[in-house]
């Protein structure tokens, strides 16, 4: 069988790199997007480390046009695209009442819009093909929520909602889709608000690691990227047919308290 082709958004840093390195591995084509100055040279480096075919895509997820291109170009270098993994994302932390329109607006789209628009674009040629795998990286903050990130939970309860349809509708076509839902890893966007968060709770940041970042793990540990990889890598699987519409927690035990 020729190799399966995956297109991971925000695979240029943290969890999406993460998890395209995993499929890199099993030797799937990857499509790789996200807005670092150095992608181009992140891509070929994992390309090269692992000798697969690759693609980068610098489309910005504010740019519904820019998503399609990506995806025409990815289908006209590969022929297929078999596996979707929305994961880019932004995050902004501040009270409601403070929080910037604009910010709002961007978060929606980043993290909610594209996965839908993304999907949009490739739910025909998956039908086609008889076969999908659409995996959305959700949050523990699509089933919880915390302070001061109302535009986050709101987008990331939003993302369940639509791989709940997404699974639905795929379901007669041998399309899947399911949200991994992870607590706290280490990457970029956490470092980010662990600044936003000492600033907010007036602590220092040394101090909002256990105190406010993994205070809701039970298992005081960042959740390992390599982890998500892995996950992804059985949903998108031949095998995981039945398994749809589902929100899977790798929180460190967040989701059972
Ligand atoms: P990160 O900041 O390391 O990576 C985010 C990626 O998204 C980057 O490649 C960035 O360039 C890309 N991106 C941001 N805005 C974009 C845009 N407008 N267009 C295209 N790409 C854009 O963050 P991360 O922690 O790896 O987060 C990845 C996903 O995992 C996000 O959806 C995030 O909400 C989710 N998540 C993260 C954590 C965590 O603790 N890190 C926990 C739960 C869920």
């Amino acid at each position: 069988m020729a190799a399966r082709t995956v297109l991971i958004t925000g695979s240029t840093s943290g969890i999406g790199l993460g998890i395209a390195r995993a499929f890199a591995k099993a030797k799937y084509n990857i499509i790789f997007n996200g807005l670092e100055k150095n992608g181009h040279e992140i891509a070929a480096a994992v390309a090269k480390e692992f000798q697969v075919d690759h693609m980068y895509s610098p489309a910005n997820a504010l740019h519904t046009d820019q998503l399609r291109t990506m995806v025409d170009e990815g289908l006209k270098q590969f022929n297929h695209i078999d596996v979707l993994i929305n994961n880019c994302g932004v995050q902004h932390v501040s009270p409601i009442e403070t929080f910037p329109d604009q910010k709002w607006d961007d978060i929606l789209r980043v993290n909610l819009s594209s996965a839908f628009f993304l999907t949009k674009a490739l739910m025909k040629p998956m039908k086609t093909k008889q076969f999908g795998r659409i995996i959305n990286i959700a949050s523990a903050h699509g089933l919880f929520a915390s302070e001061y990130k109302s535009a986050y939970v709101a987008a990331k309860h939003g993302v369940l909602g639509l791989t709940k349809v997404t699974a639905l509708e795929g379901a007669p076509f041998n399309i899947n889709c399911n949200a991994i839902c992870p607590g706290y890893v280490r990457t970029p966007l956490v470092d980010a608000q662990i600044r936003d968060q000492a600033k907010s709770h007036d602590i220092s940041e040394s101090e909002v690691i256990p105190r406010v970042i993994l205070q809701k793990h039970a298992v005081k540990k960042f959740v390992p990227v390599e982890l998500i990889g892995r996950l992804s890598l059985l949903l998108a699987d031949e095998i995981s047919a039945t398994l749809t519409g589902t929100a899977i927690p790798i929180d460190g035990g967040w989701s059972a308290q």
